[in-house]
């Protein structure tokens, strides 16, 4: 049996993620060797795969609901920039996943290593383990393995093997300094301290942080309320995973997203959670949902698109830090940052639309203002809302703070009359987040 045909049996690989949900899967298609990996993140997918040759689909799905602790601060209010701390228990919702497998008869005894890159992740396999689901939280860097019909404490005292360029990591983790925002996360705590974020960057700027080569920060093994075995993976930076399973092993394949993804933008929608931004005079309308609807109208359209992998700062009313905002996005080595907001004022009558953008950043000015041209025409063209002009956005933390060209678009004031129906017309922010979408589309060229 074991020197059977040395055929993998794949099941999933899956960055389908619990922030972002659906993955431009097709993306990864054109990327993995020497199979596709196959990635789904809801049903239509599934049906999509399902209807693939050669690829045999749970089409049921498999939703995984994770209840994570979030600790997080945030706090735009119009142009200053002020960091505060809160703290909240957050929902983060994951789409339900699709476990993909190959054929069950060509199950092998070994993996072929050529599958897997220089990083990754291996989990001896106890006997009579079920299924298991690879998914992320990638935030948080976060990567959950679970695995059906595994017993507790066949799990609980392994400790996984990591591989990294030709090096193996067996014994126990290394201290690492990670983000206070990581570290709240990871331990459930109510709040993360400004000393805490201070001391990171101290360390960040003195360069005294770990420079193991361990791959893996942090990682726990829990029951979930189904039933089945989840491992939590902190990694030591952003990766893309997959999964892929032998006789003896599971293995969390890791790459960087620009190894797997050409094109990569971050949809920011400001504010959330605790943090509701600024408000319509009445007091009923928060900047934050306002916000939140028009990135997930963006969601919307960039689902339907396979050449762009985007990914969400937030996609549900979730507190979330500034600090991780500007981390993704510089992780992920992103293409593009676009973070939505709306604006306010103190009376009724000031209206219109702005984008801010980074002046003082020479690597980045170029693209940016071309960028925040392009997106104002289009979303004061849309919405027939006034051209405010571009502004200055250094002072902005999520725009100070990225690396890469990005934007802050402030479409309109909730604070007018006329502009707050027009931000509360769901067929107009759907209308003008699409064009912005295809604003975005076509400045990358894809
Ligand atoms: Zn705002």
């Amino acid at each position: 049996m074991e020197d059977k045909k040395k055929e993998l049996r794949k099941i999933a690989g899956s960055s389908m993620s619990i922030m972002a949900g659906t993955l431009a899967f097709a993306a990864l298609f054109s990327v993995y060797k020497p199979e596709p990996l196959t990635i789904m993140a809801n049903a239509e997918s599934a049906d999509r795969a399902a209807s693939r040759p050669g690829i045999t689909s749970d089409a049921t799905g498999t939703a995984v609901d994770d209840h994570s602790k979030d600790v997080v601060m945030e706090n735009i209010n119009k142009d200053v920039v002020v960091e505060e701390e809160s703290s909240e228990e957050q929902n983060l919702e994951a789409e339900p996943a699709v476990v993909v497998a190959g054929d069950e008869s060509s199950s092998s005894s070994a993996i072929d290593p050529a599958l897997l890159s220089d990083t990754y992740v291996k989990i001896p396999k106890a006997a009579g383990s079920g299924k298991a689901l690879v998914t992320d939280n990638y935030l948080y860097r976060t990567v959950y393995l679970d695995i059906d019909n595994a017993s507790l404490k066949d799990y609980k005292n392994i400790i996984p093997v990591r591989v990294k360029k030709d090096k193996t990591y067996d014994g126990d983790l290394e201290n690492v300094l990670l983000p206070p925002y990581i570290t709240a996360f990871l331990s459930g705590a109510d709040s993360s301290n400004t000393a805490n974020q201070e001391d990171y960057d101290k360390a960040d700027k003195s360069e005294k942080k770990s420079k193991t080569g361990d791959p893996l920060a942090a990682f726990s093994v829990s029951k979930n309320e189904d039933g089945s075995v989840r491992f939590s993976f902190t990694f030591n930076r952003l990766y893309v995973p997959a999964l892929y399973e032998d006789n003896d092993y599971y293995y969390i394949n890791l790459q960087k997203p620009k190894d797997v993804y050409d094109k990569i933008i971050v949809i920011d929608a400001g504010h959330g959670g605790k943090d509701p931004g600024s408000y319509s005079l009445d007091g009923d309308v928060a900047e934050k949902n306002i916000n939140l609807k028009i990135a997930n109208f963006m969601k919307d359209y960039f689902d339907g698109q396979d050449n762009i992998k985007v990914y969400y700062t937030r996609t549900t009313d979730s507190t979330t830090y500034l600090r991780s905002r500007a981390d993704l996005a510089n992780e992920l080595d992103a293409d593009l940052f676009v973070s939505i907001h709306n604006n306010a004022f103190y009376s009724d009558g000031v209206d219109g639309s702005e984008v801010l953008y980074n002046q003082k950043n020479k690597e980045t000015i170029t693209k940016s203002r071309k960028l925040a041209e392009l997106l104002l025409k289009s979303v004061t063209e849309t919405c027939g809302t006034r051209y405010r002009g571009l502004q200055d956005g250094s002072g902005i933390y999520v725009i100070h703070h990225t690396n890469m060209p990005s934007v802050l678009v402030e479409v309109g004031y909730l604070t007018d009359t006329s502009d707050l129906a027009k931000l509360n017309d769901d067929t107009e922010m759907k209308k003008c987040a699409d064009n912005m979408c295809k604003t975005i589309v076509d400045f990358l060229g894809v």
